[in-house]
C-alpha cells in the first residue's frame, strides 16, 4: 500500500483511500499516481495483445509454407484462419495503442 498526498490538504493518506482521512476530500479521479500506473498497465496489456496477434500472424504464414509447399485442405484453412485473425487483431490493437498514447496521462 502506497502513501500519497491528499490533493486538498497535502497530508499523507493511503493511495487506496477513496477520500482523505483528514479533510474528507475525495481522491477519486484526482489521484495522479494511480492514474499513471493504470495507464502504464493498460499500455503493457495492449503491447502483450499486439505481440500475441503478431505471433498468430507469423504462425499463419509458417503453417502456410510448412514443408516448402503451399498449403492445401485443412492446413490452408488453419493457416488462413491464423493469418487473418492475427492480422485483424494486430491492426486493431495497434490502433488502440495509438489512441491510448494520444490520451493524456
Ligand atoms: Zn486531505
Amino acid at each position: 500500500m502506497a502513501l500519497i498526498e491528499c490533493p486538498s490538504c497535502q497530508k499523507r493518506i493511503s493511495s487506496k483511500a477513496k477520500e482523505c482521512s483528514h479533510c474528507r476530500a475525495k481522491t477519486d479521479g484526482d489521484n495522479e499516481s494511480v492514474r499513471i500506473i493504470s495507464h502504464i498497465q493498460q499500455s503493457n496489456k495492449l503491447m502483450t495483445h499486439s505481440f500475441v496477434f503478431l505471433t498468430l500472424f507469423i504462425a499463419g504464414v509458417v503453417i502456410w509454407f510448412w514443408g516448402g509447399e503451399t498449403a492445401t485442405g485443412l492446413q490452408s484453412q488453419i493457416a488462413t484462419g491464423c493469418f487473418v485473425f492475427g492480422f485483424v487483431g494486430y491492426t486493431i490493437t495497434r490502433a488502440r495503442i495509438v489512441l491510448h498514447k494520444r490520451k493524456s496521462v
